[in-house]
């Protein structure tokens, strides 16, 4: 069932747009750079053959494009920085909570082999500086020059904007309830949080904005729901969603919380968090207080802080999210055509997505190897296909399938093209396809 012009009322990626500001590529400064503390030595790898490409993140995002620039222009001597020494997947983390997947599924991908199937140098180390004047990028293990640099760094949390200004009240949140959005240890203390809950109220917060994939905690909310149900705990979900309605796949979410979870699963819209009191186990709103058992919080989004530390920042009114200064179409930072910022970091009202990353980084990989042979390509919309399982027993899911369009007068994306399409009615066809999607991204990031 095709629901484009519901989708595009209801989706808060329209609203989300707005706010970030979808003239990703306008004039305006970055942020001052932070000062560049060199580590005063050249990072362990080997002498360049050819223009080096530095990618930063070996994430969805960085992993496509170190994989694909190579495939795109052989030249490129590609090294991929990133900070994890293990891989493991944000997507489908939701799945493993309800054992519909193993952990393996999502950790079983080694940076080496992909650097290896794929003809580049992996060096696990924390970018920490950049001197754009001198070319070099700083890391943990040394500085690396490059010819062309893309910073793909992902997210941060941004704690404030739920009214958790304090560092106690912080740490606390992000160790004892995490929003299982970033780091693979949130994903495990997740996991172990749902497998164990014996009963009461567990609450999943929705933030406002454009937060990383905007589905994602509703689905986590049905499977919950779902082990309650299957399980037979005296406990229920309530998602305490800070915008006016379900942010996307409506229909089929709502769907899902009516007829699979009465008494199961509450939806609260409209609340938004401004306060947690950890001691006491409550989340207060303008409104009211609730009260909770266990919790996954998850806060407002902003573009990775080393987008700030690195000086790349968009002014605040070009981005609300502190995302990066770049060109709307070719992601270069504005009046830099040797340094990029691609993915979640990215100022684009596009959904914060796998897909998204996946797809835009096989257009960026396009976009530098035509660069570096002096030439330049059309722009291309990147391509949101996205899974959300609803029911665990039997595994079922919803999906849509969105691109998007770029208006060359307004020097900005504009909205959805008309081919957008949102599948609400769930069924184990799609629950199917969510597994093989996610096998075909592993594929694509780490094979050859
Ligand atoms: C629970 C959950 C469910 C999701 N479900 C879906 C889904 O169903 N479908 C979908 O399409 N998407 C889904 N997503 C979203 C998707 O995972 C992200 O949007 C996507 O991975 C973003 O890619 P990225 O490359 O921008 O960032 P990331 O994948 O986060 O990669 C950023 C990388 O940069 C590295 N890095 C950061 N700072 C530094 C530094 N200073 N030095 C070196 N390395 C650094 C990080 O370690 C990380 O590896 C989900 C995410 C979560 C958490």
């Amino acid at each position: 069932m095709s629901d484009r012009r519901g989708f595009l009322k209801r989706s808060g990626l329209a609203l989300a747009a707005g706010a970030a500001g979808a003239a990703a590529g306008t004039s305006g400064c970055a942020t001052a750079a932070a000062p560049v503390v060199s580590t005063g030595r050249l990072a362990d790898v080997p002498k360049a053959k050819g223009p080096r490409l530095v990618v930063v993140g070996g994430g969805t995002s960085g992993l496509t494009i170190a994989k694909y620039a190579k495939k795109e222009f052989p030249r490129f001597d590609v090294v991929l920085v990133e900070k994890r020494d293990m891989y493991s997947s944000c997507f489908t983390s939701n799945l493993w909570y309800a054992g519909l997947i193993t952990l393996e599924n999502l950790a079983n991908h080694s940076f080496l082999d992909a650097a290896v199937n794929n003809h580049y140098t992996y060096f696990n180390a924390t970018v920490t500086g950049l001197d754009r004047a001198g070319k070099t990028v700083v890391t943990s293990e040394g500085d690396i020059k490059y010819d062309y640099l893309v910073i793909a760094p992902g997210i941060s949390y941004d704690y404030d904007k739920i009214g958790v200004t304090d560092v106690e009240t912080r740490t606390a949140l992000r160790e004892v309830y995490p929003g299982g959005f970033i780091s693979p240890t949130e994903h495990v203390t997740l996991h172990r949080k749902i497998r164990e809950f014996e009963g009461g109220v567990f609450i999943q917060t929705v933030p406002s904005g454009n937060y990383r994939c905007l589905p994602a905690p509703y689905e986590r909310a049905c499977l919950i729901a779902s082990l309650i149900k299957h399980n037979k705990i005296k406990g229920k979900v309530i998602i305490l969603d800070a915008n006016p309605e379900v942010t996307i796949k409506a229909e089929g979410f709502h769907a899902a919380f009516d007829q699979l979870y009465k008494g199961v699963l509450e939806y609260r819209p409209g609340v938004a968090v401004k306060g947690v009191d950890v001691a006491k186990r409550t989340i207060e709103s303008d409104f009211d207080s609730y009260q909770f058992d266990d919790a996954a919080i998850y806060p407002n989004v902003r573009a990775s802080t080393l987008i700030e530390q690195l000086g790349l920042m968009a002014p605040s009114t070009k981005s609300n999210q502190k995302e990066a200064n770049i060109d709307t179409r070719f992601y270069n930072i504005i009046g830099d055509t040797s340094v990029y910022v691609t993915g979640d970091s990215r100022p684009h009202p596009y959904s914060k997505s796998a897909n998204t990353s996946n797809t835009e980084a096989h257009y960026v990989a396009k976009v530098l190897a035509a660069r570096a042979q002096g030439k330049e390509i059309a722009w291309s919309t990147p391509e949101t296909i996205c899974y959300s399982v609803v029911n665990a027993f039997p595994m079922e899911a919803i999906s849509v399938k969105a691109h998007y369009v770029y208006d060359a007068g307004k020097d900005a994306i504009t909205g959805f093209s008309p081919d957008t399409q949102v599948f609400n009615n769930r069924d184990a066809a799609k629950g199917k396809a969510t597994i093989e999607w996610a096998n075909g991204l592993y594929r694509d990031m780490f094979n050859a």
